[in-house]
């Protein structure tokens, strides 16, 4: 296929990069990045559009997204798939198919989870919103892209997707580092507390595979101080994204509420910015109640 790659970061890079080394002919544009080994670069915006079967963006919010869609649509030929891999707000994400599909083009959200790691290994999971036809027209791209996508339903149902699991990463995340600041405030060894839960009704994946307590349960960026993995601001991007969601669509989500309330602060008051989101439990450890 011939593919239009827009948005050349930590993510889009290795991503166009794997789409490349797989045979598709890959053109890429980024505002601030040159394309990697094998993805030639286009002079502009429209230019890693026009002619294009899919054109993939990898970009940072929806604003960005919204003007980059308006400049790439009418560049797009009719029949064409406009693939959104970013991270955005779901009336963003509906708003761009919209404009999409009265272009004549397939319009697909497909964020991502699996991180710059996943990216790199062609180990993504996409949850993909869109029309069965474009969900098929993009599919052997997931195949090289990832490991696993799965259809949600219609346009902006991916992104929703990833919001609804990530404030439940974020609410479950903060739960498992008060209880174990709560733990070590009564006396109870970490790793007790561990061999209890991972295997009691608290379990999760955050206690089981990415325990935020170093030295406790399998690898994770606590045993590497902390360092990301995924970082403190990233969760917060998706909290917030769930709070825009559930605001606009009149739904009553208080933990996500109060997960994007600890967040924030971790993020812009304490030294959170740039620590792994399990860093958590040393800031819980070090306060006290109240
Ligand atoms: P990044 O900031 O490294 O990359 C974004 C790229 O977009 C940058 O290179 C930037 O120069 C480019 N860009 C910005 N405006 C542009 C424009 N108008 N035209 C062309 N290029 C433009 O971010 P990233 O880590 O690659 O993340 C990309 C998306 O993937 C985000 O929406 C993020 O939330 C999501 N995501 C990231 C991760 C992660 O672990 N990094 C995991 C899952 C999802």
């Amino acid at each position: 296929m011939k593919i239009g790659f827009i948005g050349l970061g930590n993510m889009g890079a290795p991503m166009a990069s794997n789409l490349a080394a797989a045979g598709h002919e890959v053109t890429g544009f980024d505002i601030a990045n040159t394309p990697p080994d094998g993805v030639v670069a286009a002079k502009s915006v429209t230019d890693a559009a026009t002619d294009m079967d899919v054109v993939i963006t990898m970009l940072p919010n929806g604003a960005i997204l919204r003007s980059v869609a308006d400049d790439v649509i009418p560049a797009m030929k009719q029949g064409a798939t406009l693939l959104d891999c970013s991270t955005v707000d779901v009336d963003s994400a509906r708003a761009v198919a919209d404009k999409a599909q009265a272009a004549g083009l397939n319009a697909v959200d497909a964020p991502v989870s699996g991180g710059i790691g996943g990216a790199a290994a062609g180990t993504l999971t996409f949850m993909a919103g869109g029309s069965e036809e474009g969900f098929a027209a993009v599919s052997p791209l997931f195949d090289i892209m990832g490991q696993k996508a799965v259809h949600c339903g219609p346009s902006g149902n991916g992104q929703a997707a990833k919001i609804c699991n990530n404030m439940i990463l974020g609410v479950t995340m903060i739960g498992t580092c008060e209880a174990f600041a709560l733990a070590d405030k009564l006396g109870l060894d970490r790793q007790k507390m561990f061999d209890v839960v991972s295997t009691s009704s608290g379990y999760s994946w955050v206690m089981n595979a990415y325990c935020p307590a170093p030295g406790v349960g399998p690898q994770s960026p606590a045993d590497n101080d902390y360092n990301p993995g995924f970082a403190a601001e990233l969760m917060l991007k998706d909290l917030r994204l769930s709070q825009q969601a559930a605001e606009s669509s009149d739904a009553d989500t208080p933990m996500g509420a109060r997960a994007t309330e600890l967040y924030t602060q971790f993020v812009e008051e304490e030294d959170g910015a740039g620590q792994d989101f399990s860093a958590m439990l040393p800031r819980f450890v070090s306060r006290r109640r109240g």
